[in-house]
């Protein structure tokens, strides 16, 4: 099959300078957005460089070998991305994740991961420090993300078949060396383990049980995403989408399930527990059954721009205030303003539009982070 490759909207120069004639806001304080939404999830990309080429967020044929990254020097340091987590923080984030690209990659993360895991909540807590990763260098980084305070991970991973998964990822890296890593990141006391699985009609979706029969059982919490689309390159078709409903009926036949009700508010998986007693699976359902009615999510791109959902055209320099001498509370206002002005809810206009209707350039998802 031919796949459709759309050539890359470069969006990352696509910003807008916070607001600054508005209400200024308080540099702390719970804020809600234009539908009412809190602010409690921040994603940090630390990288817009990975070493997979997964074709629903970096197909080759356009992140192909020449293609540019980010020059370091325009990355956010890792102080500049303490200082903002701190006011976001302060401003109600109660969770961070870290992701990227392939945020491993990202050379000495540890030491950033030991500044955020030093933050604490409004309330004194220490923050829900998380990281998605591909799973690529887990095994060797595990015990030092574990030793520097991060809690948990996340590993992005679309079959158990080496082959299904070598062509997944397009550049042939093996399924052992993940699960390697997932064991890894157990050993180090990581946890609850998620496992990330984009299903994709047409091409792993006989994944779906062995991958359930293999975590079943282990303690690590299974979900399986629908395809999305993300970004502007990965030449999305709602026929390849596999429903949800379908991965739950497809399990439950084998293995029957339970609904369960959502960790926290504004979780994205819906969450199915093993009637024996094995654990747990969770479908994301961005296409069929859209959840931004609870979505508390800011994204900070790694040079440091707000997005404000996963499928934002453009994003808010807050770089500019940093490098610029703003001191914090200009910086926590200008937060607090982006915030207060979002009504972003792109899956649940999505599905009020006929399928493929085209829309604004969507930034890339390797750009901002999952
Ligand atoms: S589409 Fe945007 S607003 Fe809706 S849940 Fe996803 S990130 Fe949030």
């Amino acid at each position: 099959m031919v796949r459709r490759i759309i050539p890359v909207h470069d969006l990352r120069d696509a910003v807008t300078l916070p607001p600054s004639g508005g209400a200024r806001v308080p540099a702390s304080g719970l804020l809600q957005d234009r539908l009412g939404r809190p602010l409690r999830d921040l994603r940090i990309s630390v990288t817009d460089r990975c070493n997979f080429r997964c074709s629903y967020c970096m197909p080759k044929e356009v992140f192909g070998k020449d293609h540019a990254y980010l020059p370091q020097a325009d990355l956010l340091s890792f102080e500049e991305i303490t200082r903002l987590a701190s006011l976001f923080v302060a401003h109600g984030v109660r969770k961070i994740r870290l992701t990227g690209g392939e945020p491993l990659l990202r050379k000495n993360i540890e030491r950033l991961v030991e500044r955020l895991a030093a933050l604490r909540t409004v309330d004194g807590e220490p923050l829900d420090l998380t990281l998605t990763t591909n799973g690529s260098l887990l095994a060797r980084k595990a015990r030092a993300l574990k030793d520097a305070g991060l809690r948990r991970v996340t590993v992005s991973l679309d079959g158990l078949d080496d082959t299904v998964f070598r062509s997944m990822n397009d550049v042939d890296f093996p399924v052992a060396s993940v699960l390697e890593g997932i064991a890894a990141a157990k050993d180090a006391g990581l946890g609850p383990i998620k496992v990330n699985m984009v299903v994709k009609r047409g091409v792993n979706e006989h994944e779906i049980v062995p991958m359930a029969r293999h975590f079943r059982g282990t303690g690590i919490v299974l979900r399986f995403i629908e395809y999305m689309d993300v970004g502007a390159s990965n030449g999305w078709r709602m026929d390849e989408v596999l429903p949800s409903a379908e991965v739950v009926q497809r399990i439950a036949a084998q293995y029957p399930l339970a609904p369960l009700s959502p960790c926290a508010p504004g979780e994205t998986a819906e969450r199915w527990a093993y009637e024996d007693g094995a654990g747990e699976i969770g479908v994301i359902s961005s296409v069929t059954h859209a959840f931004c009615r609870d979505c508390n999510r800011a994204r900070l791109s790694t040079e440091g721009k707000v997005y404000l959902c996963l499928f934002a055209s453009r994003g808010h320099d807050l770089r500019a205030l940093l490098r610029g001498g703003a001191p914090d509370e200009d910086i926590a206002s200008a937060i607090g303003q982006v915030w207060q002005g979002r009504e972003d809810r792109y899956s649940e206009l999505r599905a009020s539009q006929p399928a493929d209707t085209p829309g604004a350039p969507r930034v890339e998802m390797s750009y901002i982070g999952g």
